[in-house]
């Protein structure tokens, strides 16, 4: 459970592996391989089970499967009407259905010269989704701070 990455929001948040980029500095490079248990429906319906009170589910990263990621983002959004749904990820741009079922994505990979998420000159952006546009909130990352070892984004998850 994690408290800064989206601002306002206790999110649950899982790592997910199988990361195709490659940043130098990556804060968990076991992430870029396929490692760990499947994250399927069952799964997260028991962590959202074990974790009363969040209000957002945050994917660190997204794998390289978009349709079968983007149907666990569905399964949460057609079940849980209390949860929002976030993603942290590394690419500089998610495919146009993704922005149709998040409500909070982080795009950019990490680079050290730029700095984490939390730092004003980083080259990532945290948006905030409403209907077809994407706001940017990431100075309110900055604003509280957030911890760059617990964010996973040791600046960026993914
Ligand atoms: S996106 Fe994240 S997990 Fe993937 S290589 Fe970059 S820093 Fe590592």
């Amino acid at each position: 459970m994690v408290l800064e990455e989206i601002p306002g929001k206790v999110s649950l948040a899982v790592d997910v592996s199988n990361c195709p980029l490659r940043c130098p500095g990556c804060h968990s490079p076991f992430l870029q391989t396929d490692t760990g248990e499947e994250l399927t429906t069952e799964v997260i319906d028991a962590l959202i089970a074990d974790n009363f009170g969040v209000n957002c589910f945050l994917f660190f990263g997204e794998g390289q499967d978009d349709e079968t990621f983007l149907d666990l983002a569905w399964h949460i959004r057609d079940n849980y009407p209390g949860l929002e749904i976030a993603l942290y990820s590394g690419r500089t741009e998610v495919p146009n259905p993704y922005w149709r079922v998040f409500n909070y994505i982080k795009l950019g990979p990490y680079m050290e010269k730029y700095g984490p998420l939390n730092k004003p000159t980083t080259n990532q952006r945290l948006y905030k989704v409403e209907g077809l546009r994407r706001i940017d909130i990431t100075p309110q990352i900055w604003k509280h701070g957030i911890d760059p070892i617990v964010t996973g984004a040791t600046p960026t998850r993914p």
